[in-house]
């Protein structure tokens, strides 16, 4: 069974009297362990789709499960429960605590969790030196690169082992270089304990990290295809 199923899914925005189409219709199963990359132009619904996936915002018609649960039939609390529970999210601004250091901010998926103080340190010290800012922890989001700043981003999506982990053009405020080796960072994660990622984007060079590249144009799925040149894992 696909972690994720999205069934004739569809999301019109309304403004006044103006109808935006954003996602016409889309019909997606992503299998566990997948790495898939959601590819498309601004414009084209990416992050309307991964909102719906999210739980963040209703589609106006159709179904997104999550490891068989609909997201957007649950109540704001059950979502935010669900979702602490099951899914991970890096952000292309980052999205990190500002006052907090990275050690903190890695920590704070535990909190939820109910990870005690001692055991939340011990892993989110761990998940910074996974990613190689194991000489940071002590260091706030301002005190880092773009760079590290993200690793911290993956260090917290991935640090209370969700099943699911949700990227939105992490890459997009990122050197080339950085952008390869974040992306490598991301993949490796998630390979090393079979967790499924989800990466959208607009960015073609990107997709190469990726099992599987999925496109969207005006809101529906124009190809969906195996990715014949992916890089090995690491
Ligand atoms: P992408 O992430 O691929 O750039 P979006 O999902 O953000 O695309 O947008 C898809 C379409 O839906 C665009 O035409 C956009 O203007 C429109 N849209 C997105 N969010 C809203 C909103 N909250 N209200 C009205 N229209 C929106
Ligand atoms: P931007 O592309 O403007 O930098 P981000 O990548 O930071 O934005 O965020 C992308 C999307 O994630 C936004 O649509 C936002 O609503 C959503 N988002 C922001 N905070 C959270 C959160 N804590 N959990 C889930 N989704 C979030």
């Amino acid at each position: 069974k696909p972690i994720i199923e999205v069934k004739n899914l569809r999301k019109v925005y309304r403004i006044g009297t103006e109808k935006v189409v954003a996602l016409q219709k889309i019909d997606l199963e992503i299998q566990k362990g997948e790495v898939c990359c959601i590819l498309g132009t601004s414009g084209s619904g990416k992050s309307t789709l991964l909102n719906m996936l999210a739980g963040l915002e209703k589609p106006t018609r159709g179904q997104a499960l999550l490891s068989g649960v609909d997201v957007t039939q649950l109540s704001e609390r059950k979502l935010a429960k669900f979702r602490q529970r099951n899914v991970g999210f890096v952000f292309q601004s980052y999205n990190l605590m500002g006052g907090l250091t990275a050690l903190e901010n890695v920590a704070m998926p535990l909190t939820y969790q109910g990870v005690s103080r001692a055991k939340r340190n011990k892993r989110a010290r761990a998940m910074l030196k996974a990613v190689g800012l194991g000489n940071r922890i002590y260091h706030k989001p301002t005190q880092m690169s773009g760079g590290q700043q993200q690793r911290v981003g993956i260090a917290r999506a991935f640090v209370a082992k969700p099943k699911i982990v949700f990227a939105d053009e992490p890459t997009g405020n990122l050197d080339t270089k950085t952008t390869m080796e974040v992306m490598e960072l991301m993949v490796k994660m998630a390979r090393k304990n079979n967790q499924t990622l989800v990466i959208v984007t607009h960015d073609p060079e990107i997709s190469v990290f990726a099992d599987r590249i999925v496109h969207i144009t005006d809101g529906l799925i124009d190809s969906d295809k195996p990715n014949v040149s992916i890089v090995p894992p690491l």
